[in-house]
């Protein structure tokens, strides 16, 4: 009889004490990791319909939460994206309006700041790509500028320097896999886990080398595109045929070899480099390509590259979604994987991105977080990166800043809120690299209307139920002459709503 009350006692101490780790966990915020990479199209997601892509762990992410399929930047280039992912600000107001000439102020308010000062341990390790360091986190480990693909420099918070050898992607994964080992855990956690890849010039780890040798890409519809009423698309400098360095971008260097990650490898991560691309230029030394042939090889070996790559990308997000589970952190931490802006895999010609086009206007845009976002959902609502800042600030039950310009897209995904944005607005500004024009513009369900200005000057207009592939500019076609109208004071609008002077100001000399 005793032994029995004993027993039972110790099992309700058990049950108590159970309860109280549920309920506690029921209270304690959530946790956050934010995986942003570089230059990932959504057209190379097998999430997104590719099935050449084979991307297990970013598809993972969306079978357990949501696709977003209509996820896009509000200025489609590295820096600037993440300036706008911080701040929840665009360009014009965080300051950071291209990689040429701008250095983000990092006495300004972030997400992160915010984080901190409510008691989360923050973090952002990989590529920053802001010029100024980090502020305002509890640790950081960055790559200083772009980075190198292999044995890669770190700037640390103490101002040194430090060389780590091996491959970007798997490095920047360790670290962030030692600061959760290392943090203190009676705090939540907000981790940032700012991934190189799949940027210019795509060097996958050695192992994902030739991965995609017996993949044959199909050429996009309009990879042979003559821009036809499209000033700007005709004037840029970033076309396959023309643009892409077969000693740089392709790796078929001619003499020695100046580029910075392979001058960088060490001896068998060299042989390994050397013995598969030295391969693959044999066998073109061969063919003797010349014109159209030789484009199409080009966009092969693009396509090769890129998805290889990606897929020593996707292998290290599969690691951090095992770390969660294996440290029995899955359940209470949100996770989203974004890249800073979407990319051209040949359409319209390209690579790159900058343009409001949807391929690099896009993002790929995936995000988890068990008890609020059901499994396997799918939004077509329009978010922002502009709106992640608040998104997170939302979860973490922090009302965002009056500053802050986009807006929390959880009511959305708890069913709070039926209907998303109705239109976005996007401002592009650097006038150098790859000769894309600035400009700024909007997109509503059906319409694109897009004002170029400095470089080329001019309007656009798209209807994209009929023209998807925006390549027919009807912004001159007299049918659609109302809507112009109506899309250019909606346009409007949005420059007065975002407080965007500089644009508002050019429409208003239009008239
Ligand atoms: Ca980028």
């Amino acid at each position: 009889m005793l032994q029995f009350y004993y027993c039972m006692k110790t099992v309700s101490l058990i049950l108590l004490c159970l309860f109280r780790t549920h309920f506690l966990s029921a209270q304690q915020p959530p946790n956050i990791v934010l995986i942003v990479s570089d230059d990932h199209a959504y057209q190379a997601i097998s999430a997104y319909g590719n099935t050449l892509a084979n991307t297990p762990h970013i598809d993972r992410i969306a079978k357990e939460g949501v696709l977003f399929k209509k996820a896009y930047v509000t200025n489609s280039i590295c820096g600037p994206s993440r300036a706008v992912l911080l701040t929840g600000k665009y360009s014009h107001k965080n300051g950071f309006k291209d990689n040429e000439n701008s250095s983000f102020n990092g006495a300004q308010s972030s997400f992160i700041k915010i984080l901190t000062t409510a008691g989360y341990q923050t973090a952002w390790i990989g590529k920053w790509h802001l010029g100024s360091h980090p502020q305002g986190f509890s640790f950081w480990q960055i790559l200083p500028g772009q980075g190198q693909y292999f044995n890669p420099d770190f700037l640390m918070m103490d101002g040194s320097s430090k060389r780590i050898e091996g491959y970007a992607t798997n490095i920047i994964e360790d670290i962030s896999e030692q600061w959760l080992d290392s943090r203190d855990k009676s705090k939540p956690f907000c981790l940032v886990i700012g991934h190189k890849a799949t940027h210019r010039v795509w060097i996958p780890d050695t192992l994902d080398m030739g991965r995609f040798d017996s993949v044959n890409f199909a050429l996009p519809n309009n990879f042979y595109d003559d821009y036809h009423g499209r000033e700007a698309a005709r004037v840029q400098d970033m076309t396959i045929a023309k643009t892409m360095i077969m000693g740089y971008d392709l790796k078929m260097f001619d003499g020695e070899v100046k580029e910075g990650s392979v001058v960088r490898m060490n001896a068998a991560q060299r042989k390994k480099f050397d013995d598969y691309y030295n391969t693959v230029k044999a066998d073109l030394k061969k063919r003797n390509l010349s014109g159209n042939a030789l484009t199409e090889w080009k966009f092969q070996r693009y396509l090769k590259d890129y998805f290889s790559t990606a897929a020593s990308l996707d292998r290290n997000i599969g690691r951090t979604l095992d770390y969660l589970d294996k440290h029995d952190l899955t359940k209470n931490t949100i996770v989203i994987y974004l890249s800073d802006q979407g990319f051209y895999l040949g359409e319209h010609g390209w690579f790159d991105k900058r343009f409001m086009y949807e391929e690099s206007f896009r993002t790929p845009m995936v995000m988890r977080y068990p008890g609020m976002i059901k499994p396997g959902s799918q939004s077509n609502d329009f978010v922002m990166n502009l709106d992640i800042a608040p998104t997170l600030l939302d979860a973490a039950g922090i009302q965002p800043p009056q500053e802050i310009q986009g807006r929390s897209f959880l009511p959305l995904l708890a069913g709070k809120q039926k209907a998303g944005r109705d239109a976005m607005y996007y401002h592009y500004y650097e006038n150098g690299e790859h000769s894309v024009s600035p400009h700024f513009g909007i997109r509503t369900q059906r319409y694109k209307l897009i004002r170029f200005y400095r470089r080329t000057e001019g309007w656009e207009l798209y209807d994209l139920e009929k023209d998807p592939a925006e390549m027919n500019n009807v912004y001159n076609n007299g049918s659609y002459k109302k809507t112009t109208a109506a899309l250019k004071k909606q346009l409007l609008e949005l420059t007065r709503l975002y407080e965007d002077e500089e644009a508002e100001k050019m429409l208003l000399q239009q008239k």
